[in-house]
């Protein structure tokens, strides 16, 4: 889906902004500042057109560090999105920070469409006028508060706004998109350098591909694979606050442009939240997945043994997720990677025929028939793999099926058709 990414100092009204964009009245965030936030991205609709829209209002800083937070938003914003909402004030005007802000979203060439909020009746309409000067165009009269002028905001910018995204234009036959994943210090920029820089960097493109310069293509096991975002992980922020929304920021970034994420893990110390919440924002994206336990030369037996207990506890949603262990520091393993990438991305890809498809359901219910429930017995009557990447299948049932039942029917798919490193996505029509 096209990006659309809602960018501007503190206190403009983003959130006010996004909530009224989706529809809903409770606020997203709160006066508090430096609230962190984990979900950054939304699937919106307006006038039946479907498009992502990235808030990158999570994190509210103190007054210090707003330059800071504001040019990281920016800068995530630009990489990602492909059209730029810029919200200002119009009660209070331009400010510094506004015209630094504005400066890199130009250089960007990203469209950028700039919004004037809190525009609530037209008394202050004349307001607007002074924010020409910043030299985005017309200024976009909006109460993100009341919803005045939203509707022509969003309809201008669904004009700007490309019908799919630039990323999944390009990529059609081209080089398969990996993100590396995980917190800070698991060793992703080790990782990074040691595939990317010992092997061939590719620097010459594919004639017609307009290359991110925030992605590396590299040539590993005799194919060229595209690193996304790796601008992110070589160039380090440092934030007093706000670094964990700016990594959630990063990772749904990157995992947008991905097709594949290799969440990498740090086996010296205890699996945390952290990698958890990360590994969890790759199964909302539907991106495939590797998982890589990195600097396993630190590992020694006791450590072992909890990490194994650490991964049937922690990890055990994930459990079909090709696995290396690997050490970026030695090289162990290394050449692990790229089959275990291989073996993810055909799980993502495939395909079951919908007469097998039917046989296996078949199968499984002669085997284990749903519970009856109340007097009844949900039956499914036909069911169908409604797409790929992830594999989604549809099935058509007389009922609601349980969550153990469906828990079920996904544990069958696995045996029976591997699906090692892909979601997989089970959706249900219910036929009364
Ligand atoms: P990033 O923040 O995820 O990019 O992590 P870095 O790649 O910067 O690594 C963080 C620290 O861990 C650095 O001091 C690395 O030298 C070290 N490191 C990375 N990989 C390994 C490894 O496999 N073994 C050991 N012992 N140290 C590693």
């Amino acid at each position: 889906l096209p990006v659309l990414a809602i960018v501007g100092r503190p206190n403009v009204g983003k959130s006010a902004l996004v909530n009224r964009i989706l529809g809903r009245r409770e606020a997203v965030v709160e006066d508090t500042p430096g609230v962190t936030r984990d979900r950054v991205s939304y699937r919106s609709e307006w006038n039946s057109r479907f498009f992502t829209l990235v808030d990158t209002g999570g994190w509210e800083p103190d007054a210090k560090g707003i330059d800071a937070s504001v040019a990281a938003q920016a800068e995530v914003a630009v990489d990602l999105a492909d059209a730029v909402l810029f919200v200002v004030d119009a009660i209070v005007g331009a400010t510094s920070t506004d015209e630094r802000v504005v400066k890199m979203l130009r250089q960007s060439g990203k469209p950028v469409m700039l919004v004037a909020n809190k525009v609530d009746d037209a008394v202050q309409e004349p307001l607007v006028a002074e924010l020409w000067s910043l030299g985005l165009g017309e200024p976009h009269p909006v109460s993100a508060l009341h919803g005045r002028g939203v509707a022509d905001l969003l309809d201008t910018a669904l004009r700007v706004l490309p019908e799919v995204s630039a990323v999944a234009k390009e990529e059609v036959n081209g080089p398969r998109r990996v993100a590396i994943l995980g917190r800070p210090n698991v060793g992703k920029s080790s990782l990074l350098n040691k595939t990317a820089g010992e092997e061939r960097v590719v620097v010459n493109e594919m004639a017609g591909t307009t290359r991110d310069p925030v992605d590396e293509q590299v040539e590993l096991g005799g194919k060229v694979w595209r690193f996304v975002d790796t601008a992110g992980i070589r160039r380090r922020v440092h934030l007093q606050q706000g670094a964990d929304f700016y990594a959630s920021l990063r990772t749904t970034a990157a995992l947008e442009k991905a097709e594949v994420a290799v969440v990498v893990l740090d086996v010296s110390e205890p699996i945390s939240e952290q990698d958890v919440r990360i590994i969890d924002l790759v199964l909302e994206s539907g991106r495939a997945l590797v998982l890589a336990f990195n600097k396993w030369d630190l590992l020694d037996d006791d450590r072992r043994r909890y990490l194994e207990r650490e991964i049937e506890q922690d990890l055990a949603h994930v459990a079909w997720a090709p696995r290396v262990n690997i050490s970026a520091r030695t090289g162990r393993h290394l050449e692990k990677l790229v089959p275990a990438l291989e073996l993810a991305l055909e799980s993502w890809d495939t395909r079951i025929a919908t007469g097998k498809f039917n046989a296996f359901l078949a199968e499984l219910v002669a085997a284990h028939p749903h519970p009856v429930r109340s007097g009844k017995q949900p039956r499914i009557l036909f069911g169908t793999q409604a797409s790929t990447r992830p594999p989604t299948f549809v099935l058509f049932t007389t009922g609601f099926l349980d969550p153990g039942y469906r828990r079920y029917i996904q544990r069958r798919l696995r045996e029976i058709y591997g699906f090692e490193g892909t979601p997989i996505q089970l959706n249900m029509r219910v036929r009364e």
